[in-house]
């Protein structure tokens, strides 16, 4: 059956999520202040609105897919909000990497005006949104995501309820730190192996079978010219950028801050890529870290 669903946010992750819900057969409207990504959402088949209120109001389900809690905020909450257009009963899912307590904010507003929210952060890179192979960590009440799943099922292949409203996003928070942490290591190993006269595809290779396996080695390997298809291998472009990796660090410190947990090797990684932004690689894939230690200390 057809739902008719409204996508916002059709950045490097929100429009090949969207273009496989339309790939689906649903009727789905984007939206992005990017006239090039809403144009690019169209060639591929996707429908457009001049008219958000109006599709937010006949939509059956609103996604939303922004960079950060401000973003979140602003879209659902005040007189031109999501909240304010959609009708009661319209599902809610929120799959942008935000604070617990933004998405907490946000979700009990929608249940004061009888909207079933959940918070879905991602993980799995644009080639998980690419591919439909996303892993979705979902906050909320259990009706709600049974409401969401089939719609979920085609954006990703594995989704875990992890709690209520937030819940979601304290998981996803604890992994993209542990992601961030690992890329540095990774990046390290390797050129360690490099700087003593091996080859980085024979360092990666190794580790890959051994006890330093995991994912930045295997499926996203920093090191130009290791692997295809990753953001390394294309000057680190399209991918997860730093500045989004600095701002999921930045919401690990304030949970840790929040809950009194210690996160040392978290809080140095923050640091770190927060001086490789500093140097003008924001806008960079988070995998650029890599090229940090071609600073000299
Ligand atoms: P992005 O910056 O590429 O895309 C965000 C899009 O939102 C942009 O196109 C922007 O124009 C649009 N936008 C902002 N405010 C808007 C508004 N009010 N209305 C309509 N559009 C608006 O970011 P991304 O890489 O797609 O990431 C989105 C979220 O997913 C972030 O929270 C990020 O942390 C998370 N995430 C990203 C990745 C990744 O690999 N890129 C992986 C997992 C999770």
């Amino acid at each position: 059956m057809s739902t008719n669903i409204v996508f916002i946010g059709l950045g490097n992750m929100g429009l090949p999520m969207a273009q496989n819900l339309v790939r689906a057969g649903h009727a789905v409207t984007g939206f992005d202040l990017l006239p090039a990504s809403v144009q690019q959402f169209a060639d591929g088949g996707g429908l457009v609105s001049d008219d958000q209120a109006a599709a937010i109001q006949a939509a059956d389900i609103v996604i939303t897919m922004l960079p950060a809690s401000r973003h979140v905020l602003g879209a659902y909450l005040g007189d031109a909000g999501i909240l304010a257009q959609a009708r009661p009963g319209t599902l809610l899912i929120d799959c942008s990497t935000i604070s617990t307590e933004a998405a907490r904010q946000v979700g009990r507003a929608a249940e004061e005006k009888g909207m079933p929210m959940l918070d879905a952060p991602v993980s799995g890179g644009t080639a998980g949104a690419t591919n439909g192979t996303l892993t979705f960590m979902v906050g909320g009440e259990e009706s709600a995501l049974a409401a969401a799943r089939p719609c979920l099922e085609i954006m990703g292949k594995a989704i875990f309820h992890a709690g209520g409203s937030g819940c979601g996003q304290t998981v996803k928070i604890c992994n993209n730190m542990l992601l961030g942490i690992l890329m540095i290591g990774t990046s390290e190993a390797i050129r360690l192996g490099v700087a003593n006269g091996l080859d980085a595809k024979v360092v990666s290779d190794v580790m890959a079978k051994s006890s330093g396996r995991n994912w930045t080695l295997e499926v996203y390997n920093p090191c130009p010219g290791v692997a295809e298809n990753v953001p390394a291998s294309r000057g680190y472009t399209g991918g997860f950028g730093v500045d989004l990796m600095l701002k999921d660090l930045g919401l690990a410190m304030e949970s840790a801050e929040a809950s009194g947990a210690s996160i040392p090797l978290g809080a140095l990684a923050r640091t770190l890529y927060d001086m490789h932004s500093k140097a003008g690689s924001g806008g960079l894939d988070f995998s650029s870290i890599y090229r940090l230690q071609d600073t000299p200390a």
